[in-house]
């Protein structure tokens, strides 16, 4: 049999080891690794509202009245009053009839596609999918597909290739993020919507990057361009923008009702504490409220400042500085990490081989000078 250490080894000839780091204090703009001070620029906390306090408090409140843990599943006894709570509001934030809450975006993925998807059915995804996606595809047993990131032709094609031949009560379902997780790049949503709109198709819109970035009140790339009322599903994560941890699918309610009788990480798993459910709500209220559009305007000039620096159009919150291999991104990063500053290195199979980066992303919280410290130390134009 091969053992670990057999395997560790092939990993760290490749430059592909991981390992875990651990910042011992605060994780936002500035924390401490090792007893030093860094500026992080690796964190998905876009808004800061992680450490906001009045995120920390409603999860104490939480907590006190309801119990550090759920005790049971949701549909056994775990459904606890901040759960439903955070569901109405998602469902009335994203105007949508109905909305149900995962422990993370990762089982939110899997859970739906698991759910809403079985053999016969198509599965069409974005090449660039995030992992979240591609597993709860491949484990769905549909047919899966993937079209070139963003190429609409291909996608078209697929389309129209399995809607001529697809028999009348199977599903087929598009599947793209609308900001792209590792090149944070929009989806080409109006054409895709359209495409999905004429092969009478499903679209399944992951908002993970979007969420209380782009729309005027936080809910992502459907809004900002107006055409949210024309996705069946529309998914997030609670984890990033929203400052707590979670996942959530809002749709209509046949759809919710048929999800939480048949998605298995939300049937099989420990409803998520109340403290985290009651953090994502106050979350989504910050989002929702002047404080949360002063916030994205905030985190956009912060963006503006660094594409600016770089010479790239600002598109979201994820700035990737691509250097190829693997050893070069991480001698990057270690570089960048002595001077202060935290940007990691990404690595297959999070992204293709070749095309191993500099992840940079940026926080409402960040200062001018850090990021003008940041491109300083960032290597010259690759
Ligand atoms: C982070 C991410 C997820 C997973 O969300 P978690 O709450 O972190 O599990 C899903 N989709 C995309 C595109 C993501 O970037």
């Amino acid at each position: 049999m091969r053992s670990p250490e057999d395997e560790l080894t092939t990993l760290y000839e490749e430059g592909l080891l991981r390992s875990l780091r651990c910042l011992e204090s605060g994780r936002l703009m500035s924390a401490t690794s090792e007893g030093r001070t860094i500026v992080n620029f690796s964190s998905n906390d876009y808004l800061g509202l992680s450490r906001d306090e009045t995120l920390v408090d409603a999860a104490c409140e939480a907590t006190r009245r309801h119990g550090a843990g759920s005790g049971a599943s949701r549909l056994i006894s775990g459904t606890l009053p901040p759960h439903k709570a955070l569901e109405e509001k998602i469902a009335e934030w994203k105007g949508t009839q109905a909305a149900l809450s995962f422990a993370n975006g990762y089982a939110t993925a899997v859970g739906v596609l698991g759910a809403f998807l079985s053999k016969g059915d198509v599965v069409i995804l974005d090449k660039l999918c995030h992992a979240c996606l591609i597993d709860g595809a491949r484990q769905s047993e549909a047919t899966l597909r993937v079209y070139p990131h963003n190429d609409l032709n291909k996608l078209e094609h697929l389309l129209r290739h399995y809607r001529e031949r697809l028999p009348g009560k199977s599903r087929l379902l598009v599947v793209t993020e609308s900001v792209f997780s590792m090149d944070g790049d929009r989806a080409l949503l109006p054409g895709i919507v359209s495409l999905v709109e004429q092969y009478d198709a499903l679209l399944l819109l992951d908002e993970a990057h979007a969420v209380g970035i782009l729309g005027s009140s936080g809910q992502g790339l459907a809004e900002e361009l107006g055409v949210e009322d024309r996705i069946t599903f529309q998914m997030g994560t609670l984890g990033k923008a929203v400052g707590s941890g979670g996942g959530y699918l809002a749709a209509s309610r046949p759809w919710i009702d048929l999800l939480l009788n048949r998605a298995r990480p939300f049937i099989y798993s420990t409803a998520p504490p109340p403290a985290q459910a009651a953090a994502s709500l106050c979350g989504i209220e910050i989002i929702t409220s002047p404080r949360g559009k002063e916030l994205r305007n905030r985190l956009w000039s912060n963006i503006s400042r660094l594409t600016e620096l770089v010479g790239k159009t600002p598109s979201s919150a994820i700035v990737p500085v691509i250097l190829g291999d693997n050893e070069t991104a991480l001698d990057t990063s270690l570089a960048l990490l002595n001077k202060g500053y935290l940007a990691p290195a990404i690595r297959f199979p999070t992204v293709p081989r070749g095309s191993a980066r500099l992840r940079i992303t940026l926080s409402a919280g960040h200062t001018a000078e850090a990021i003008e410290g940041l491109h300083e130390n960032l290597p010259e134009s690759p």
